[in-house]
């Protein structure tokens, strides 16, 4: 199967209405819904305040998620960048997909690899269903213009392709992350479009004036909002920040409780806010379902520049709790049941639930599964086990309540200690969220349990070549 395109993966465009005339009476056929996912970057798992910060204040965010659902235990497939944009995208582990790498455990400018066309993300299923599809943010998925998300689904993007640290110039002085100023980094900002058979790539300046840049998207997210209205339309807005050098807007320097970190923080649930009056401005609210979600935990490195997990163990690069446990906020008025959810819920679980609630169906593997029935109707979620892989290798894996780590190491930036468990590490989430106390003597039966629940979970899982290490 690996190096062809798998011919399974399907869209019943053509049986949608009879799928739609199929559903129950208490659920009536709605037009097809929009979709926008926000989703931030090294924002940690306790970074908002309705996630229990002391002092940065995300009142819009915090109002999403009151009004719609708070996930308690949501998770990205990968600590870092790449492969967890790359899941969230495909619905797969990133194992699963290729978007991993053993030498790159993210891209950087000028490398070969990337994602490709044997990938299929979810913008081309959604386009196939006839949604118009933009992007407004950082890509990371690959530089060259075969990678460029125009070439994987969507009709317009705006901005960054890769991190806004990459591309350093000779200007940079030590500590430049914390010291920073625009033209240490010499990153493009790109606008692309999908015209027919042809694509127009810009870069439209370079460095990128990070300063304006979460205002700026946030702009471009609300005119592709009111150029699409009145039409089904998928918006993903991968924000540059918090990754690391942070540049508030003016108007937000200085202004929050939690230094540039939570001006930059304060600065992204305004733009939140802001695209949530536009849907609602464009009378389009009620028909959207609006995701915020981080692509992995705080980078403790950065000193006083950083986010926390709260009350999780470590942060990004690791997959200790901290590195793959973010906020999940869910909103769509009217149709969402609210409350606080306690299931597992993963990125890669979007692909199937966006999927589902447009109405189309897909044969292809995925790791994802449909959350549409906790979403809408409150149901039980109907994942029981997650499994957390670095770099293509399994690490962990959830089960229920319990965690078992069979290999560990540090996070990112403070040190790559790596231990291969000879009796893996094994944490109840609920009584210990901390990670703090090994439980694999007391409890050998739910090991055992554990170590059988590894074998299934490796048993059906088929992994490719690297994408991100081909030269
Ligand atoms: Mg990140």
């Amino acid at each position: 199967m690996t190096g062809t395109r798998n011919l399974c993966f399907l869209i019943c465009l053509a049986l949608l209405p009879l799928a739609l005339a199929a559903q129950p009476a208490e659920s009536p056929p709605r037009r097809m819904p929009n979709f926008v996912i926000l989703f931030a970057d090294d924002l940690g798992y306790g970074d908002l305040s309705s996630y229990g910060h002391p002092s940065i204040r995300t009142p819009n965010l915090d109002a999403m998620a009151a009004e719609g659902q708070r996930w308690t235990d949501f998770y990205v497939a990968s600590a870092v960048c790449s492969p967890s944009r790359g899941a969230l995208l495909t619905g797969k582990q990133p194992n699963r997909s290729g978007l991993y790498g053993h030498r790159s455990r993210v891209l950087f400018p000028n490398q070969a690899g990337g994602i490709s066309e044997e990938n299929t993300t979810i913008a081309e299923a959604l386009r196939e269903l006839g949604y118009a599809t933009g992007i407004v943010g950082k890509w990371h998925l690959g530089a060259r213009p075969e990678h460029l998300p125009t070439r994987h689904g969507f009709d317009y993007w705006f901005g960054i392709p890769y991190s806004n640290d990459m591309d350093g110039t000779d200007e940079r002085v030590p500590g430049a992350y914390f010291s920073p100023r625009i033209e240490y980094w010499n990153v493009p900002l790109m606008q692309s479009q999908s015209v027919g058979q042809e694509y127009h790539d810009q870069i439209l300046e370079r460095p990128a004036r990070q300063e304006t840049i979460t205002r700026r998207y946030t702009q471009q997210a609300q005119e592709f909002i009111d150029r699409h209205s009145d039409r089904p339309f998928f918006l993903f807005v991968p924000y540059t920040m918090p990754h690391t050098p942070l540049f508030p807007a003016p108007e937000f320097a200085g202004t929050s409780l939690a230094g540039r970190y939570g001006d930059v923080i304060e600065e992204i649930d305004w733009s939140a806010g802001e695209i949530r009056r536009s849907l609602e401005r464009a009378g389009v609210a009620e028909d959207t379902l609006v995701v915020f979600t981080s692509d992995n935990g705080p980078w403790l490195s950065m000193r006083t520049d950083k986010g926390t997990a709260g009350p999780l163990r470590n942060g990004k690069g690791t997959t200790f709790e901290g590195g793959i446990r973010v906020p999940g906020v869910m909103w769509w008025p009217g149709s969402i049941q609210p409350g606080v959810v306690r299931d597992i819920g993963s990125a890669m679980d979007l692909f199937p639930t966006l999927l589902a609630l447009a109405g189309g169906t897909t044969e292809d593997i995925l790791d994802g599964v449909d959350l549409s029935g906790t979403l809408l109707r409150g149901e039980p979620g109907t994942r029981e086990v997650l499994a957390h892989y670095r770099a293509g290798e399994l690490y962990a894996l959830r089960k229920g309540p319990y965690k078992i780590h069979l290999i560990t190491e540090k996070a990112y930036g403070i040190g790559p200690e790596r231990n291969e468990h000879e009796t893996p590490l094994l944490y109840h989430l609920g009584e210990d969220p901390g990670e703090s106390w090994d439980l694999a003597a007391e409890r050998p039966e739910i090991l055992a349990e554990m170590l059988e629940a590894v074998r299934e979970h490796q048993a059906a899982m088929e992994t490719r070549p690297s994408l991100f290490d081909s030269r």
